[in-house]
């Protein structure tokens, strides 16, 4: 094992957990892969593999395991003109993958905020979604076929480069968002498709109050527009923008909402908006793309804030989006804390941000704020992902909605690819499992 480049080190993921491997490795290729694989099976050490380490809920939380970290595997293999679909590495940088699409014509929709951070591997593994997840979904949806170096250290590839495939159980998407816990991602194809040819136009519109911004949100959907973008900021992290990013936003405590949508359903746009702005214009071309990398960096201004924020994730039916915000805005009076909110809102994705060293009890206030979204027949998570942080919420989720039968057939398929119990144990679905059993 000497031969693959390594060392010792400890490490810290984006949102400040410590990770204390007992080894580093950088693998130059597949073969290096499943060397380590193996070593580690033979020794049952625990496997994690590193991205960019921006996951945000624990993912890789790590006491003397063995950390493969990605970072030479990192080449865009090929971009396929014919058959739509770009072959990747997985430690290459997603804003990478976008740029060099995109000077060949296409485009590759799922955009999490952190494409100038993160690696398509992580993304990947854990589907990450994003910006324009209102329109075009999450990683789950983009991905058609990887090759994964299994616990037992065989290579398999599943799934296809074909929009069109009914070969058996869909695999690829059980590897999709699998967190790292089934096995490593060596290559990735993902699915591309032209470069959008109608126009569109950004609104910015700064927002009386969130009831406002909920409402509009609904009235979208009543409506059947359905917009490229639909972000929301609220007072709080537009303050933090200005304050540490130097962005140049109004302040407003209702709040911001970015909105892109074909100029066709620019009139309909307006009039919804009509009496519910504070200030409101329309961007085009720099102007625009400069809102979109603004929004973009709304954590790194979070994290400049305060290093210890806990991200929720929830998603709620949009029906829910009012009362959902209502109830947040009754844990913040109640618990006397800020929880600054960042929203995918246009498919319901709300991340309010706990800022740990202001809140006496996180942990339980997260939970709280989960439990909002069971309650409404939401997630606890729309693209994060669980790693342990969100694992007890994971186990009251599928036993409110799905049942028990649900969360043990997902062990099985845990055990079923990984009997050693080395890639990436003690979280996700093992760890829920293990707390419905306790
Ligand atoms: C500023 C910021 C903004 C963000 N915005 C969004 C957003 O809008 N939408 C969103 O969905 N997420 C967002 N995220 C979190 C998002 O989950 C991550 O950025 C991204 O998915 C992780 O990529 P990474 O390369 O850093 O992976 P890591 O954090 O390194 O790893 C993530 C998981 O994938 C596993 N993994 C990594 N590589 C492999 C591999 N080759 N094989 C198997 N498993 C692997 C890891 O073990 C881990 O479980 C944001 C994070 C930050 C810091």
């Amino acid at each position: 094992m000497d031969e693959i480049e390594h060392n010792v080190e400890e490490r810290e993921d984006f949102t400040g957990i410590k990770l204390r491997p007992s080894i580093i490795y950088y693998p130059k290729n597949e073969e290096e892969v499943v060397k380590i694989v193996n070593y580690a099976r033979e020794r049952r050490i625990p496997v994690i593999s590193w991205g960019a380490g921006t996951s945000l809920s624990g993912h890789l939380k790590c006491d003397g395991c063995i950390l493969i970290d990605m970072k030479y595997m990192n080449k865009i293999l090929e971009i396929n003109d014919i058959d739509w679909y770009v072959r990747v590495q997985p430690g290459v940088n997603l804003e990478k993958v976008f740029k060099e699409v995109e000077s060949k014509g296409f485009f590759l929709p799922p955009d999490p905020a952190s494409f100038f951070l993160c690696t398509v591997g992580g993304a990947t593994a854990n589907s990450s979604g994003g910006m324009r997840g209102v329109k075009y979904g999450s990683f789950r949806e983009w991905v058609l076929a990887v090759k994964v170096v299994l616990p037992n250290g065989h290579v398999v590839k599943v799934g296809e480069p074909l929009r069109k495939n009914r070969g058996g159980y869909d695999l690829v998407h059980l590897f999709v968002g699998s967190e790292g816990t089934l096995g490593v991602i060596t290559e990735i194809w993902l699915r591309l498709i032209p470069k959008p040819r109608e126009p569109t136009e950004t609104i910015l519109a700064y927002m009386r109050s969130f009831e406002d911004t909920a409402f509009v949100i609904t009235e979208m959907r009543r409506r059947k527009i359905l917009p490229d973008l639909a972000e929301y900021i609220d007072g709080d992290i537009i303050r933090l923008l200005n304050k540490h990013l130097n962005a140049d936003l109004k302040e407003s405590d209702g709040g911001a909402l970015l909105i892109v949508v074909g100029k066709d359903a620019v009139k309909d746009m307006l009039d919804i908006l009509q009496g519910r702005t504070l200030e409101l214009k329309i961007a085009e071309g720099e102007e625009a793309d400069e809102l979109y990398s603004v929004r973009a960096k709304a954590v790194l201004a979070l994290k400049a804030e305060s290093p210890n924020i806990i991200v929720e994730d929830i998603v709620v039916p949009i029906s829910r989006l009012t009362d959902a915000i209502i109830k947040l805005k009754e844990i913040e009076r109640r618990e006397n804390v800020r929880m600054p909110l960042i929203a995918h809102i246009g498919d319901g994705n709300l991340h309010p941000n706990i800022i740990a060293d202001t809140v006496k009890e996180p942990e339980k206030l997260f939970e709280e704020v989960g439990r909002i979204a069971i309650d409404m027949g939401g997630s606890v998570s729309g693209e994060h992902g669980i790693g342990y942080q969100k694992a007890n919420l994971l186990k009251e989720q599928v036993l409110k909605h799905n049942g028990r039968d649900v969360l043990e057939i997902m062990m099985q398929i845990k055990r079923v690819i990984d009997p050693y119990d080395i890639m990436n144990p003690d979280k996700y679905v093992e760890l829920a499992y293990k707390l419905m059993n306790e």
